[in-house]
């Protein structure tokens, strides 16, 4: 039932594409909330999406929420 850190890290890369479902996003926390790597991994990947997002926003017309 326990997450590894490559199906923790594969979850922070879906999360960002896809909402996740109730379990993933509590097994998700609960590995994030023990493992510091890959705390940090999320909050990388979290700026670098939420940076190309605002990049890419003139680009396709979207004005975001
Ligand atoms: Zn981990």
């Amino acid at each position: 039932m326990k997450l590894n850190c490559r199906a923790a890290s594969r979850l922070i890369s879906a999360g960002l594409d896809r909402p996740l479902s109730a379990t993933e996003h509590v097994r998700l926390r609960m590995h994030l909330f023990l493992c510091g790597n890959c705390r940090q991994f999320s909050q990388q990947l979290g700026a670098l999406r939420e940076a190309a997002r605002r990049a890419g926003q003139g680009e396709d017309g979207s004005t975001g929420e």
